[in-house]
C-alpha cells in the first residue's frame, strides 16, 4: 500500500491512522485548527491546501494512491474540496462518516443554525454545544440565555451568552448535574453521532427539549461509517488497481 492521504480531524482518522501505521507511505493532513492536536501514528502535514485546486496539486505531487476523507461530519468544505480534486486526478476517494444519531421523539429537527436559533422560544435558557459555529444566529436572540460549550476559546462573548470552557468526554452524570445547574430548558446539538450522546440522554430524562440540528450534504462516492470499513475498501481499492 503506498502513498494515502487521510484527511483528519476526526477519532475516526486517527483510529486510520493506527490500523494503516505499518503499512508503508501514509500520511494524514489537519487543518491546523486546535492547539495542540494529539500526536498521530503516521507523518503529519498541517495547514490548509489552498482550495480543491491546490489539494488536487499536492495529490498529484505527492503521488497520492487514494484519499481518505475522514473529516468532522460538520465539515462543509473539505468534502467537496476532496471530491473535485480526486475527481480530476482520478485519484479513488472515500467518505468516512460515522453514522448519525438517531431521531428521538420530542427532538426538534433544523437544517441550520438560524433554523436553530429561530425555533428558540423567548426566555429559554439554552446549552448551546455547537461551538463557535453559528454565533452569529445565536448572538442575536437576546431574549434567550445561552451557555455555549467548547473546547477553544471562543473569545469576548455578548452578555447572554455566557462561555463555558470543557474538554469530551461527558459522562451522564456530569451532563445531567450542567443542565440542572444552568436551568437547561433548551440543548441545542449537531448530529455529530458518536460516542458523546450522553448529552441528549441526560436532557431526555430531565425534559430539556433538543433542538437537533442536521448534517450537510456528502459529495457523492462511496461512504464508509467506521475505520475498519475504511481500511477494507482501501484494501479493495489498491487491489483493483495494481
Ligand atoms: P471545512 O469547512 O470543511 O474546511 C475549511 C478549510 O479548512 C478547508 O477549505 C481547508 O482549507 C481546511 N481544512 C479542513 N480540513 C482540513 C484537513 N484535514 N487538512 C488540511 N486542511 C483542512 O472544515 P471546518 O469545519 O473548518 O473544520 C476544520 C477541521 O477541523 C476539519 O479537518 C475537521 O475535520 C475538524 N473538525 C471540525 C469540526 C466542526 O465542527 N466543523 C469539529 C471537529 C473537528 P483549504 O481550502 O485551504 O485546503
Amino acid at each position: 500500500m503506498s502513498a494515502v492521504l487521510i484527511l483528519a480531524g476526526t477519532a475516526e482518522a486517527r483510529e486510520v491512522a493506527t490500523l494503516l501505521a505499518d503499512c508503508g507511505d501514509v500520511s494524514a493532513s489537519l487543518a491546523g485548527v486546535t492547539a495542540r492536536p494529539a500526536a498521530f501514528p503516521v507523518p503529519v502535514r498541517t495547514g490548509g491546501f489552498g482550495g480543491a485546486d491546490g489539494l488536487g496539486e499536492w495529490l498529484v505531487r505527492h503521488g497520492t494512491k487514494a484519499v481518505i476523507d475522514a473529516t468532522h461530519p460538520f465539515a462543509a468544505q473539505m468534502p467537496w474540496n476532496a471530491e473535485i480534486a480526486c475527481r480530476r486526478a482520478n485519484i479513488p476517494r472515500l467518505r468516512l462518516l460515522r453514522p448519525e444519531w438517531p431521531a428521538q421523539p420530542g427532538w426538534i429537527p433544523v437544517a441550520s443554525f438560524a433554523e436553530a436559533a429561530s425555533v428558540l422560544p423567548a426566555g429559554a435558557r439554552v446549552l448551546l454545544t455547537t461551538g463557535h459555529g453559528g454565533l452569529d444566529a445565536f448572538a442575536a436572540r437576546r431574549d434567550v440565555s445561552f451557555t455555549l460549550r467548547s473546547i477553544e476559546d471562543v473569545g469576548p462573548l455578548l452578555a447572554h451568552i455566557t462561555p463555558l470552557r470543557a474538554r469530551p468526554p461527558f459522562r451522564d452524570a456530569d451532563e445531567t448535574a450542567l443542565l440542572a445547574r444552568i436551568g437547561a430548558t433548551h440543548l441545542v446539538s449537531r448530529n455529530a453521532g458518536g460516542t458523546g450522546r450522553a448529552k441528549l440522554d441526560s436532557a431526555a430524562a430531565a425534559g430539556v427539549s433538543v433542538v437537533m440540528i442536521s448534517r450537510p450534504a456528502v459529495p457523492p462516492g462511496p461512504v464508509a461509517e467506521n475505520a475498519v470499513e475504511a481500511v477494507a475498501w482501501l484494501a479493495g481499492t489498491v487491489a483493483k488497481r495494481s
